[in-house]
């Protein structure tokens, strides 16, 4: 577990899975000679050889006197055929929420970032043969762009069951509120649209008492994006404004002194982003 402060709101990471892989699995231009290449990854982001490390965890975000859970990672017993990680888990993610201080009944509310099966499994859990949100007491986040697009299309059986298991039950719970790209949760806590990973995509900014971080969702998944911003993902909807999106929020996150707080980043999750040479790097 790792914690950090932003002024008064309190950031809480709960670790699901690291692991260490092969990165063109996910990032087709990261194969290991390349990320050997940015030297600064290795140890804490890459390992000696070149692989990847990366990790899915969620943020428990403490604002006045609301807890917001910041994605719900894979979940436990979802069919997953296509990620044998993500198949038939069995974790241990709400206990370990729960002694982080966060029992599922404390959480008022989900947000999705968007709605990949690795940012909504803990949606909903399995109790009897049915799926039930996990989060009770919590009002869900839902982009309204994300929501329509996902629901609109029926062409990728791995998002249906995404759908079907983690997105469906808590809408059918009237637990869902559909929200803007640059949504205000409250004072401190907002949306900033950072699109093309998905259509409707976000992250969240939060401000206090003059500091700033920022929680990035998957605009980027891993910070050998930092130093290359044009390597995109496999599972960019649109890879060129996938792009064009990090080279604006690098530039942006540059000229700032801004926490950020990567939603795959292993290890140290969190650091400020710096200009380094023609791009970027991450100062942990
Ligand atoms: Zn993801």
């Amino acid at each position: 577990m790792s914690q950090w402060r932003v002024g008064d709101v309190s950031i809480t990471r709960v670790i699901e899975i690291e692991n260490a892989f092969r990165g063109t699995w996910l990032l087709p231009d990261a194969t290991p000679e390349a990320v050997r290449e940015v030297a600064w990854l290795r140890p804490l982001y890459a390992e000696e050889q070149g692989r990847l490390r990366m990790s899915a965890h969620s943020l428990v975000v403490r604002s006045g006197g609301l807890t917001i859970l910041v994605d719900t990672g894979i979940g436990n017993d979802k069919d997953r055929p296509d990620v044998p990680g993500w198949h038939q888990r069995r974790g241990s993610f709400l206990t370990d929420l729960a002694a982080a201080g966060f029992p599922r009944e404390s959480i008022d509310r989900v947000v999705c970032t968007h709605l990949h099966a690795d940012h909504v499994g803990w949606n909903t859990m399995l109790e009897r043969g049915s799926w039930i949100p996990t989060f009770p007491n919590a009002r869900y986040l839902m982009g309204r762009v994300e929501f329509d697009h996902w629901t609109s299309r029926h062409d990728r059986e791995d998002m249906e069951a995404v759908l079907a298991d983690s997105v469906t039950p808590v809408w059918e719970a009237a637990l869902v509120d559909l929200v803007e790209t640059d949504h205000r949760i409250c004072d401190e806590i907002s949306l900033v649209p950072t699109l093309g990973h998905t259509p409707g995509h976000v992250s969240v900014r939060i401000t206090s008492q003059g500091e700033e971080a920022l929680i990035t969702g998957d605009f980027m998944h891993h910070p050998c994006q930092i130093a290359k911003p044009d390597w995109s993902s496999t599972a960019d909807n649109d890879p060129s404004e996938a792009q064009r999106t990090r080279e604006r929020m690098l530039t942006g996150l540059s000229d700032a002194p801004i926490l950020v707080i990567g939603t795959h980043f292993a290890g140290r999750t969190a650091g400020h982003v710096v200009r380094d040479g023609g791009a970027f790097r991450l100062a942990v």
